[in-house]
């Protein structure tokens, strides 16, 4: 989970929709400006133009007309992670709010082969920590017979960017390279670290845990 700024003011079109009889939060300028403030990523699983994506409830409204159209509470999330999340997991770190820190909070171990599973450690023992922990955790190993194959294609995805990853991570190093080639591979290392990639807080967590990769690449964690 990573931090991504909610752009402000609210749109116009949501205060309009919610003052009609049966009006919906999920109006094309709500979709657009979600789309971009979380670079059109998964906010929980963090896959990268979801093929079906749902307007998420942060705090399930349960009828509360004034949390349906409450523009900090929506969040673009895909089917899979709302499905998951529900009403069951209805307080955890927020990634839109700078001061939950969302990215010093978790831990997240993945060995890049098939039918590895995925484990989530924690830096806090605060109940949101440990909620988000939980439903990251299932997200990603699934919950229910449909869900754990859900989990496995998203696992596939990340696999497959890791190891994209790892190719560029090994052939920057490599010692026959030339300047071009080095300055190739490093301009792909930073738009894998960059907010907008898939699976960043997984890339990331492999250059924090190497002391040599965190200083040669930990400055690119910032966009
Ligand atoms: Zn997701």
């Amino acid at each position: 989970m990573l931090y991504f700024e909610k752009s402000q003011p609210a749109p116009d079109c949501l205060e309009q929709e919610k003052l009609k009889a049966s009006g919906d939060y999920k109006c094309g300028c709500v979709l657009d400006r979600l789309k971009s403030d979380f670079k059109n990523k998964c906010y929980i699983c963090e896959s990268k133009a979801p093929a079906s994506v749902n307007v998420e409830h942060f705090k399930s409204h349960q009828g509360n007309k004034d949390l349906k159209f409450d523009w900090d509470n929506l969040f673009y999330a895909c089917a899979h992670c709302n499905n998951t999340k529900l009403a069951k997991f209805d307080d955890i770190l927020n990634c839109t709010d700078s001061n939950h820190s969302v990215e010093n909070k978790l831990n997240y171990y993945f060995n890049p082969f098939p039918f590895e599973k995925i484990k989530i450690t924690v830096n806090a023992d605060d109940n949101k920590t440990l909620e988000t922990q939980k439903l990251l955790n299932a997200v990603f190993n699934g919950t229910t017979t449909l869900k754990e194959i859900e989990s496995d294609n998203i696992r596939g995805e990340l696999l497959e960017q890791i190891q994209h990853f790892q190719k560029y991570l090994t052939k920057y190093f490599k010692d026959t390279n030339d300047a071009k080639e080095k300055k190739r591979c490093l301009k792909k290392i930073k738009e894998h670290l960059s907010s907008a990639s898939a699976f960043t807080s997984f890339k990331r967590q492999i250059i924090k845990d190497n002391p040599q990769l965190l200083q040669e690449f930990g400055s690119y964690f910032l966009n």
